[in-house]
């Protein structure tokens, strides 16, 4: 018979920070299930970051190979994803999560009967009793074998615990939150172990990264490879499992062939198997955003060597807190050189990823959760320093990075001023101070660190796509142009860059350009109704009246109540003999709008073309709201004749 299966995944939880390897907080439920199971003492994360972690769960992949990086990346559509091998297994399958960086939109959705990811309003997580509350729910009346995954995000900073855990830890918030944690999960597993009396269970509970807490001087998570972040709580428990405690080193991906496993597809590389191999991890986050040094780590028998363009070595069974480098002193098994030197090459390969446009409120989500996405045009610098010595930066890069998505480009600038003064050849900080400064209208200090940039990256399509946006704030449109036609060579759907080029094209008086681009983004855009909007003029510009209404007519369709061109449209329809239409478009121009009168005068002619049976009342109200430019139209025109309107 096919057990049911649980999987839990506790976010940003060390593993020394649970009750079941310290006395600091009180974590009896966790305990209690771990004591009932196999305890995995050296169980590490992929990455210290949120999505591409649990991708690596659902795909057993580590993230050079499912190529999900960093959060707000899209799961590619070609993996194979745990649920849906479990559902050809014939199990219904549920998740439940809690933070954002998992939600839907970001690909680990699919092949779930069901995933929740439903917050409260503009929320970017959900407390730890909701999540449970419709997990709890989901199992009532279930019959099939099921795989069900719930996911709490409750130990994610910011550290705000409910009462009675506040009050319980004053001083340590985050264990506070770890003890509610705990408390949920006992109603989970409580829950869980009451519907399925009689029928085999297993449940597999995992971190997906620490949280750094100050050691090795990273606050949360995501630059460092320390035990602090990578080393994560994991223990399998239920039917057919006998308690003890393994010291091998493992790795959260094999929660993908553990699970596989159960359900009954024999796979060597299950967290009960025997086989031991190096485990393996990155953190590529300040390569990616800075230039700076990448990360590889892995851990076999207790030796951990970290790469990051020099060698780490710590034996982390007695020196857990890696302060004793061993370099020098030992010499790991070759096993471990080998993974690990494979492993980097393959992670700094080119490699194409799934790219994703993500919508300013996305942006904004992952911004207020610490996650700031990088642009993608990674390098090592030749000056590379390495992560572990630029903890003093890693806070302004964060706030710099912050202020930026919320466009407070004033109080970016002393930010990455000082940033800058400590990491002189940082590429992005320069980008962004110039960036910051032109928008701030600050012309000679953007020149100044456009070239300070050009200086450090010559070759950066960010750079002139930026400096070409500079240019164009200053209408220096000759300046402007050939930066952004060399962007879109290289990258020929960088949306900003069309919209520019269009409007600099459009300055310039290059109709036939600027429509050429615009069309292009209404391919690539969901929603071009803005684009159709700015189409549409051109058209009547060419004297094309068919083009130009279809174009308006999209944009209408697109914007519904926020398209704004009634009058144009009308006029257009007019012109191309469609009265009805015409008017129709016409009773839809708003009286705000500053032509308000000259719609009205339209209209009226529409009326007495159409011999409708008010036309004389509309040609009175055109008159009575007539303007210095309707006046005269309305005094002299022919189809009026015949009625008295003054
Ligand atoms: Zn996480």
């Amino acid at each position: 018979m096919q057990p049911v299966i649980l999987l839990v995944t506790l976010d940003t939880t060390r593993a020394d920070r649970l009750g079941i390897e310290t006395n600091l907080v009180d974590t009896p439920h966790l305990k209690a299930l771990a004591g009932r199971g196999v305890y995995f003492e050296q169980a590490y994360s992929v990455t210290p970051t949120t999505l591409p972690s649990h991708t690596s769960m659902l795909t057993g992949l580590y993230p050079a190979d499912h190529l999900v990086r960093e959060n707000g990346r899209q799961v590619d559509k070609k993996l194979d994803l745990l649920p849906a091998l479990l559902k050809s297994r014939g199990y219904d399958t549920a998740a439940f999560v809690s933070g954002f960086p998992l939600a839907s939109q970001f690909g680990l959705s699919r092949g779930f009967d069901h995933y929740d990811d439903t917050f409260d309003n503009d929320a970017v997580e959900r407390p730890a009793t909701g999540t449970t509350d419709l997990a709890v729910a989901w199992l009532k009346g279930r019959t099939s074998p099921y795989f069900m995954w719930v996911h709490y995000f409750d130990p994610h900073e910011p550290y705000q615990p409910p009462e009675p855990f506040r009050s319980q830890y004053p001083n340590e918030p985050y264990l506070g939150e770890i003890a509610y944690m705990d408390q949920e999960f006992g109603r989970l597993v409580t829950a869980f172990e009451e519907h399925n009396q009689g029928r085999p269970w297993k449940i597999i509970v995992v971190g997906d990264h620490g949280e750094g807490l100050g050691e090795h001087g990273e606050m949360l998570h995501g630059n460092l490879l320390y035990q602090g972040t990578m080393r994560v709580p994991l223990f399998v428990a239920g039917s057919g499992i006998e308690a003890g405690i393994s010291d091998r080193a493992v790795g959260v991906r094999q929660v993908y062939d553990t699970v596989l496993d159960w359900s009954g597809e024999s796979r060597a590389s299950s967290l009960l198997g025997a086989q031991a191999e190096p485990v393996l991890a990155e953190a590529l986050k300040p390569y990616m955003q800075y230039g700076w040094q990448p990360q590889f780590m892995a851990v076999l028998d207790g030796i951990k060597v970290i790469s990051s363009g020099d060698i780490e070595i710590y034996d982390v069974r007695i020196d857990p807190g890696e302060t004793d480098n061993l370099d020098s002193q030992i010499e790991p098994e070759p096993a471990l050189w080998d993974a690990i030197e494979a492993y980097s090459i393959r992670a700094l390969a080119d490699q194409p990823q799934e790219r994703q446009t993500l919508s300013q409120e996305a942006l904004d989500k992952l911004a207020s959760l610490g996650y700031i996405g990088s642009s993608g045009n990674s390098r090592v610098r030749e000056d590379a320093p390495n992560p572990r010595d630029m903890v003093h930066l890693y806070r302004d890069l964060d706030i710099g990075a912050g202020l930026f998505i919320r466009q407070d480009y004033a109080a970016a600038i002393p930010v990455f001023a000082r940033i800058l003064e400590a990491d002189p050849y940082n590429f992005m900080a320069a980008l962004r101070l110039a960036v910051a400064y032109s928008v701030t209208n600050n012309v000679a200090q953007a020149q100044k660190f456009f070239d300070r940039a050009r200086t450090i990256d010559p070759s950066s399509t960010d750079l002139r796509h930026y400096q070409a946006m500079h240019y164009m704030q200053n209408k220096q449109w000759d300046l402007a142009r050939p930066l952004f036609e060399s962007v879109l060579v290289e990258s020929q759907d960088r949306l900003p860059a069309l919209t520019g080029l269009a409007q600099v094209y459009t300055r310039q008086g290059e109709i036939k350009l600027a429509l050429r681009q615009l069309e292009r983004i209404t391919k690539i855009k969901a929603s071009p109704g803005l684009e159709w909007t700015r189409i549409g003029p051109l058209r009547m510009a060419l004297h094309d009246t068919k083009g130009a209404i279809r174009a308006f007519e999209l944009a209408r369709k697109i914007l519904d109540d926020q398209f704004t061109f009634h009058l144009e449209l009308g006029l257009l329809y007019m012109a191309a003999q469609r009265l009805s239409e015409a008017a129709s478009s016409l009773d839809r121009v708003s009286s705000q709008h500053p032509a308000y009168p000259m719609a009205l005068y339209k209209r009226a002619q529409t009326s007495v073309l159409l011999r409708e049976n008010d036309r004389e009342q509309r040609v009175r109200q055109a008159w009575v709201r007539a303007d210095k430019t309707t006046r005269p139209l309305i005094e002299n025109e022919s189809l009026f004749r015949d009625i008295s309107f003054r």
